[in-house]
């Protein structure tokens, strides 16, 4: 059996090692653009702003151990050009001497990954203005850092883009962000960034949404970044983080099935339409995990998992790759955010119906010291209460939290398992009532009946007077530092000997800082015949959709 497979990295360089460790006998020859093969693309951003020190520590494994390791015919500097799907060759040309040549093979794994995006616009190619894919990009970034920088651009809040942001932050270069968006991180619901558009502020970090960059200038101290709104930003460095594009050209070519966004497309077992070439990672088209649509999710996670599947079904393994549900992560500065399966505005997109909860617990008990506050919104299917979608904002505690709830996607369970959920616990971890408990308790309150709520932004779309009757039921004190606007503050504890100054003839909305005193408010005015709901997430959520309220 003799296997090609085109691309070194993440995919690839998986595929060939799982390839390997299921036949000692295969010809297995690895074929890498670049100079390196398994390096640590995620690693990229944090060599540039210094956290990482030691190049040599992104390179996973070197092509000179890659081959010693796993016997592998690895060739670095080399491209594939072009694939016969008839003859079962591939035209290789070798990026030093300029030599084209053909090379057989009985099976073919195609894991070129995906391009940064440069969009046609005037003067992009000028020099200082940048992409970060490779250790190649990144050394060109460092060494016009190092060169002095004292203004950047980065256009594109997405994940690679703050991660850059952060870093050149830590250099102690200004830095302003172009966003398209309303919003950072364009994979979360709007308001679960809004403490990271905060946070990014405070740092000192200008953030331009709704805003876009439509040409470049050079000048004599750098650039210019001429924006949509007329705005001139001057910057030495800009660096673009605008997304990702499959690298399909080799595919398309060789006539190979490619989905309308460009993703190769790929069965369960990652076979493209030709049945002896394989594909997977950033080059993909994938199924969503939740939704069962295709989708292109250009993720580490899917493309090493991928890499061992092709190679499995290779050897006879019939593994199957179950979809994608696109769990991420992202640090900036004090904060994480994290997500799996589908968010808010996709359901909506798709018409996928679906309830949803915000709670805003503390990662591990408040009594114990340095217990950090966390949002997590949950999405979540009306009937069986299957768990559809999570999102996580806060410091400690949000990735094991999003980690948990990728799995209970990934196991179809219901908001009923959550609140059943056994989690590890002592203090300085987590509550007796984990935040994964907290978050089924409220989800499956609600579909129970036990727990009608109404979430901030359903709320806020009613016409002010026809409003619910607000009720604050939080202290005097939380109730003057900031409310929701026409609220009435009677403070759960006097709430049973107050109840008679409420309406029985208009509903309520009772809340308070994060959505348990609510709660309670809400049993006790619904069991003396009024008709109330529990503001999801209280006053915490009211401030992710109202940034300046504080
Ligand atoms: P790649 O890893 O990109 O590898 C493809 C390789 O194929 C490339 O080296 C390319 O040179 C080579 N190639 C392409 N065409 C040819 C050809 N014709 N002939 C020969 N070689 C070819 N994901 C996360 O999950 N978490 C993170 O924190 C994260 N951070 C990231 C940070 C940065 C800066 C970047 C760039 C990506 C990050 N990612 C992260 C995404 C992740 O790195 C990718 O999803 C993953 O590497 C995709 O794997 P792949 O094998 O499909 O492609």
């Amino acid at each position: 059996m003799k296997i090609i497979i085109v691309g070194g990295v993440a995919g690839g360089a998986s595929a060939a090692a799982r390839a390997r460790r299921l036949s000692e006998d295969a010809q297995i020859v690895l074929v890498e653009r670049g100079p390196d093969v398994s390096f640590a693309n995620c690693g990229l951003p944090y060599y540039i702003g210094g956290k990482i020190t030691e190049r040599d520590k992104l390179l996973v494994v070197t092509p000179k151990r890659m081959q010693d390791r796993f016997k592998l015919d690895v060739r670095v500097r080399s491209s594939v050009e072009a694939i016969d799907r008839k003859a079962k060759t591939v035209r290789i040309r070798d990026l030093e001497s300029g030599r084209d040549y053909d090379e057989s093979y009985d099976k073919l794994i195609l894991a070129p990954g995906a391009a940064p995006l440069r969009p046609p616009i005037p003067g992009i190619d000028l020099p200082g203005i940048f992409t970060l894919r490779n250790l190649q990009d990144m050394d060109r970034i460092k060494a016009a850092v190092d060169q002095g920088v004292q203004q950047a651009v980065v256009v594109g809040a997405g994940f690679i883009g703050l991660e850059l942001v952060e870093n050149l932050v830590r250099l102690g270069v200004s830095t302003t962000v172009v966003e398209l968006q309303d919003q950072v991180l364009p994979p979360f619901d709007k308001e679960m960034t809004t403490p990271l558009a905060k946070a990014l502020a405070e740092s000192g970090v200008a953030l331009l949404l709704g805003e876009a960059a439509e040409g470049f200038e050079q000048t004599s101290d750098g650039l210019v970044v001429r924006l949509k709104s007329g705005q001139e930003l001057p910057a030495q460095l800009v660096a673009l983080g605008i997304g990702v594009r499959p690298e399909n050209k080799l595919a398309v070519d060789a006539r190979l099935e490619v989905g309308p966004r460009g993703g190769i497309q790929v069965n369960d077992h990652l076979q493209t339409s030709d049945p002896d070439i394989f594909a997977v990672g950033d080059a993909i088209e994938v199924k969503d995990f939740v939704l069962g649509s295709p989708t292109q999710v250009p993720l580490a996670g899917p493309a090493n998992r991928q890499g061992r599947i092709a190679a499995d079904n290779i050897f006879g393994r019939a593994s199957r790759y179950r979809g994608t549900q696109g769990t991420a992560i992202l640090g900036l500065f004090d904060l994480t955010a994290a997500m799996t399966g589908a968010s808010e505005k996709v359901l909506k997109r798709s018409e996928r119906p679906y309830r949803m909860v915000y709670v805003h617990p503390n990662d591990h008990a408040g009594y114990y010291p340095g217990a950090e506050q966390m949002t997590l919104k949950l999405l979540f299917d009306p009937e069986s209460g299957k768990v559809l979608g999570a999102q996580g904002v806060g410091g400690a505690g949000v990735d094991k939290r999003i980690d948990v709830l990728a799995v209970a996607i990934q196991a179809g369970m219901t908001v009923y398992d959550l609140e059943e959920m056994e989690l590890a616990y002592a203090p300085q971890y987590g509550s007796a009532k984990d935040p994964i408990n907290m978050v089924g308790f409220v989800a499956a309150g609600l579909l129970r009946g036990d727990h009608p709520q109404i979430d901030v932004a359903n709320l806020l779309s009613i016409p002010s007077g026809q409003r619910p009757f607000l009720l604050d039921v939080r202290t005097p004190n939380e109730f003057a530092a900031g409310h929701i606007p026409d609220a009435v503050n009677i403070p759960v504890d006097d709430l049973r000997t107050r109840v008679n100054e409420l309406p029985k003839d208009r509903e309520i909305a009772a809340y308070c800082q994060v959505g348990q005193r609510g709660y309670l408010a809400t049993r006790i005015l619904n069991q003396s015949g009024h008709s109330a709901k529990n503001v999801s997430g209280g006053y915490k959520s009211f401030k992710l959709w109202n940034q300046n309220n504080d």
